[in-house]
């Protein structure tokens, strides 16, 4: 398996080569073919100014031909790789360069044939017949022999070459470039992610207090960092509750066992007399217990995969008149005032279960409301959902543990009284129940002045259903 880095890197090489492999071929092909052009067009030029320039030679008052200039025409033409044979008006040869010169002619045919045939395969040597003219007259006739189709001159050579060299050059100081730059960006990428899969792999050897500094400025690698240092903190608050339910949990079943137990080995050995009062004292704990156990038992079936809504339409307002009544003996015990506002709403939900809600939640209200305070149950409708809020001027709850009470065993009361508190499960039914509904559940609260519980739960399968 590859690392990033090497996959980044070899990625951008990749894309750099093939794109500068194309441009260096397309452009290469692009100027030889221009090149090709001007050479041809070239030859065809300078083949015409030799015909001019020997058609110059010819004296028009002597009628013969400067033969001095003639050879010059002939060597220079030579040199550039034109051979010529020049003939006067009755077609006699008056100077051809193979019988001037012989080996130099075989030479500079033979360097020009291994040149060329470097480039091209279906060239050779040809002969081109262009006459001689003066005022229109045939004064003779040139014979031009070069290598066709095009053939390139040292020079031409050169310039080719270097152009050659030059893309080359370009390519491989692109490719290096590219392989400096890829595998800088890789490195800056590869260093957050390797990084992250470190700290999430000691995350999953327990060790949830690392955290990672974001040191990148790109905002997916933020995110993933955001997102680790998330999970590690969200799985040490897990593990803290978790430790703390173990707990609970323990002091929960210890306190009513103990009970029963020093009570019935008080009995047992005499110390006490087994009076009913006694004995319904030993069945308060178990009842207590049988409380507890129904409690997580309901819980467990709210939570299970298969939980089965019987839903119905009915008005919340109605339903929750009904549980106002079911406490108001005692709100009165605690002298509250106990108020109901709103609207009547009809919802399309499991009413046992919504009834559950609210007695939960007002129960707390309750509970947790001083002698001659107030609490307050209101209905809202909005467009797409209806409102439950379940207000109190009681004790209140600190921000840090607003979140903390829907825990199963959560209670603020950390000495667990069992005076003024449950066993801390009743919320954790509630935020099922809501849960279960598609609704949600929210705290405002405020240590000392009181809290505000809102349910909002959704009316759209109302409206369809309806
Ligand atoms: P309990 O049976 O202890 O009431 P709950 O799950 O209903 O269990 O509540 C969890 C904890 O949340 C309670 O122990 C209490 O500390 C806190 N709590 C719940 N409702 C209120 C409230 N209305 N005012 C203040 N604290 C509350």
């Amino acid at each position: 398996m590859r690392g990033l880095r090497t996959q980044l890197s070899l990625s951008i090489i990749l894309v750099v080569l093939v794109t500068v492999s194309f441009i260096s071929l397309l452009s290469n092909i692009m100027v030889n073919k221009q090149f090709e052009t001007y050479i041809t067009n070239q030859k065809e030029t300078r083949s015409s100014y030799i015909v001019t320039d020997l058609s110059n030679q010819y004296d028009k008052n002597s009628q013969t031909w400067k033969s001095d200039y003639l050879h010059t025409i002939g060597m220079y033409s030579l040199y550039d790789g034109y051979l010529l044979t020049i003939y006067n008006s009755s077609n006699e040869v008056i100077w051809d360069a193979e019988s001037h010169d012989m080996t130099l002619c075989k030479q500079i045919m033979e360097d020009i044939t291994k040149r060329m045939s470097k480039r091209i395969s279906h060239g050779s040597f040809t002969n081109h017949t262009y006459d001689l003219t003066y005022n229109n007259a045939k004064i003779g006739a040139v014979s031009i022999r070069y290598y066709g189709p095009y053939f390139y001159s040292e020079n031409d050579f050169e310039f080719i070459n270097t152009f050659n060299t030059v893309i080359l050059i370009i390519g491989v100081v692109s490719c290096a470039f590219s392989l400096l730059v890829g595998w800088f960006l890789a490195s800056k990428i590869s260093r957050p992610i390797t990084k992250t899969a470190e700290i999430a792999k000691h995350i999953s050897n327990g060790n949830y207090n690392i955290r990672f500094e974001s040191e990148t400025k790109t905002k997916e690698l933020n995110n993933l960092v955001s997102a680790i240092n998330f999970l590690a903190t969200n799985l040490a608050s897990q593990e803290n509750l978790r430790k703390q339910l173990t707990t609970n949990v323990a002091h929960e079943l210890r306190t009513p066992l103990t009970a029963i137990r020093s009570y019935l080995e008080a009995m047992i050995e005499g110390l006490w007399e087994i009076t009913p009062k006694r004995l319904g004292n030993c069945l308060e704990e178990v009842k207590r217990l049988s409380n507890l156990v129904a409690d997580l038992e309901r819980l467990a079936k709210i939570e299970g995969d298969n939980l089965k809504l019987n839903k119905t339409h009915f008005d919340l307002l109605e339903m929750i008149h009904v549980i106002k009544s079911n406490f108001s003996a005692e709100a009165a015990k605690k002298n509250l005032s106990l108020l109901v506002k709103g609207e009547a709403v009809l919802i399309y939900a499991d009413k046992d279960r919504m009834s559950q809600v609210v007695t939960n939640l007002l129960s707390n209200a309750i509970k947790y409301t001083p002698d001659g305070g107030t609490v307050c149950l209101e209905v809202k409708s909005q467009e797409k959902s209806a409102c439950i809020i379940v207000e109190d001027t009681g004790i209140g709850i600190s921000k840090e543990e607003s979140a903390l009470i829907f825990e199963r065993f959560y209670r603020t009361d950390k000495s667990r009284n069992r005076k003024t508190g449950g066993a801390g499960i009743g919320l954790t039914i509630v935020k099922s129940i809501i849960a279960a509904h598609n609704g949600t559940i929210s705290i405002e609260s405020k240590v000392d002045v009181g809290s505000r519980f809102i349910v909002t739960l959704p009316k759209e399968e109302d409206l369809v259903l309806l």
